[in-house]
């Protein structure tokens, strides 16, 4: 495996490679790497030769400093879990390297983040997509994978790429989960034994929900109430936001058609965890209550 901290000898490595018509796929990340992140890698390295891993902890798309601060960091637990899963290359530049001063631009989607975590988290997604659309134009990938946990994100980003012409495939991969359903993520580590416990919440009470939606006798409204009701059920859980949109819009639905994603944001203490699913509706099941 080959780490590199400079866009420039990146760049180098990378312009042999695709020489040698060698496809590149990306995978971003915060780094406190995961089995989450393995199967984003795990897949990347499935479908290019070379695969190139980032681990940055983006401050830009940090609303909360405290967050910032407690986030984990782990550089070499990273490259040796990156060594293990077959990753060639791994990127890990510092803030100086991508945001040199005086750094001016965003690229923002305002409509795509009015809800969900980009109402609860200002500035968060235009943190997000900067710096993926830096790191895009850097590497130059063919394909790049995210995960369908931070659906909103996923969504995110492929609305950009489209709209601005990165000719790259975005790839979604569904969410790993522990053996007890809790969605796999680096605040994990920061939640005690009982917030642990607390947290299968969100996971519990979304599973349930998609239940009675696949069951086709149940309406969004109701879907959304009893999420609330069970969620906060929970003493040590404290609702961020319960949601239903349009999975392409991602604005608020309570209309049985198309796909929607049904997502959850909670704390348990300080630390603030998200889940979601989503639904397709049925052709047939158009007359579902509404
Ligand atoms: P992060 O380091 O949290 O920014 O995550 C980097 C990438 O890994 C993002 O595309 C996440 O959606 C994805 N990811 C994080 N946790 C999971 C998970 N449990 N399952 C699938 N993908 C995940």
């Amino acid at each position: 495996m080959e780490t590199f901290e400079k866009i420039r000898d990146l760049q180098a490595f990378l312009k042999s490679q695709k020489a040698r018509d060698r496809q590149i796929g990306f995978v971003p990340t915060l780094g406190a790497l995961h089995a989450g992140h393995g199967a984003l890698i795990e897949k990347a390295c499935a479908q290019n030769a070379v695969t190139v891993v980032s681990r940055f902890i983006n401050p830009t798309q940090f609303d909360d400093p405290a967050d910032f601060k407690a986030y984990p960091r782990d550089p070499e637990g990273d490259a040796r879990f990156c060594q293990q899963y077959g990753v060639t290359t791994l990127f890990q530049p510092s803030a100086q390297e991508l945001y040199p001063e005086p750094f001016q631009t965003r690229v923002a989607l305002p409509q795509l983040t009015q809800t969900l975590c980009g109402a609860k988290r200002p500035g968060h997604f235009e943190g997000v997509a900067t710096v993926v659309s830096k790191l895009l134009h850097i590497i130059q990938p063919r394909r790049a994978y995210f995960g369908e946990k931070d659906a909103q994100q996923l969504a995110v980003v492929k609305r950009m790429v489209k709209d601005l012409n990165f000719p790259v495939e975005i790839i979604g991969v569904p969410t790993v989960r522990d053996a007890d359903g809790l969605a796999i993520s680096s605040r994990n580590a920061r939640l005690n034994p009982q917030q642990r416990l607390a947290a299968l919440v969100l996971n519990r009470a979304l599973h349930e929900a998609q239940k009675k939606l696949k069951s086709g006798r149940v309406s969004l409204t109701w879907v959304k109430s009893h999420l609330i009701e069970q969620i906060q059920s929970e003493r040590l859980a404290t609702i961020d936001y319960v949601s239903i949109v349009d999975a392409e819009t991602l604005r608020e639905t309570t209309t049985p058609k198309g796909t929607v994603l049904v997502a959850a944001a909670a704390y348990f203490g300080e630390v603030r965890l998200i889940d979601n699913f989503s639904h397709t509706f049925a052709k047939r099941n158009l007359r579902q209550l509404s």
